[in-house]
């Protein structure tokens, strides 16, 4: 399992994003990208290899954007390269997925995708999560509620994060057998899987458990079941 970053506030994602992944280079990964929100869409830009490849390649692009995810991969499902590595996306590009861990009912999931019509363009596991979300949202019309319905379909291990250029400025998490912490800084919210990314930000974090969700914005975090039922999660001090 790799590494999760996420930013949602008043500052551009894009340096926040690559600052949080290279704190985890620590664990080891063989690519790295980002989704970043970007005029009214969701912008993916991926690198196989190293952060510093990555934020080289983000350094043309200068995007604005407040609101993003990040990853970096080690593969277990799909060589290492450019396509496999995260986030992944819905067909039409406008749900963005990042995943640590193993989801292992994917081939039976994609199998049911691709006879509904999807396209994918990966070999990972992880690919099914996005189409399972872009279905789930086109039914739904609620990203929470979408996201919360395609775990409901996942067997394996997943740390989630997930945004939809539909739903400006959100950030869905979600985690089973896979770490999530979560935490407010002064200039927005921040996800990842290891407190070391969001350090300088918070040392105030809420450590997620499975089956919970967060939904983060600019201006706070909430935390849920996955039957969309409000709940309090203690917060962690960290020294
Ligand atoms: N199973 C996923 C993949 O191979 C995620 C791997 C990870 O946790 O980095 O893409």
């Amino acid at each position: 399992m790799c590494g999760i970053v996420g930013y949602t506030g008043a500052d551009a994602a894009q340096g926040i994003l690559i600052e949080g992944l290279t704190r985890l280079e620590y664990r080891g990964y063989d690519s790295a990208g980002v989704a970043v929100e970007q005029d009214g869409g969701i912008q993916v830009i991926t690198r196989k290899g190293k952060v510093a490849e990555l934020a080289h390649t983000l350094g043309h692009f200068e995007m604005t954007g407040t609101c993003g995810i990040g990853h970096t991969r080690w593969a277990t499902h799909g060589k290492p390269s450019e396509a496999n590595a995260h986030p992944h996306t819905s067909c039409d590009g406008d749900i963005a997925v990042v995943h640590n861990g193993i989801i292992e009912n994917f081939a039976e999931l994609r199998e049911e995708l691709a006879a509904r019509g999807h396209a994918f363009k990966s070999d990972t596991d992880t690919e099914v999560v996005a189409h399972l979300v872009e279905e789930a949202y086109a039914d739904m019309g609620d990203l929470q509620t979408a996201v919360a319905h395609a775990a409901g379909r996942l067997i394996g291990a997943y740390g989630l994060a997930v945004v939809c250029a539909h739903e400006p400025g959100v950030i869905i998490v979600t985690r089973k057998d896979s770490p999530i912490v979560v935490g407010r800084g002064a200039e927005g919210s921040y996800v990842a899987s290891d407190i070391i990314a969001m350090i300088d930000a918070t040392r105030d974090v809420v450590v997620l458990a499975d089956d919970q969700m967060a939904v983060l914005t600019a201006d706070d975090v909430a935390y849920f079941d996955m039957e969309g039922r409000a709940i309090e999660c203690a917060v962690t001090h960290v020294d």
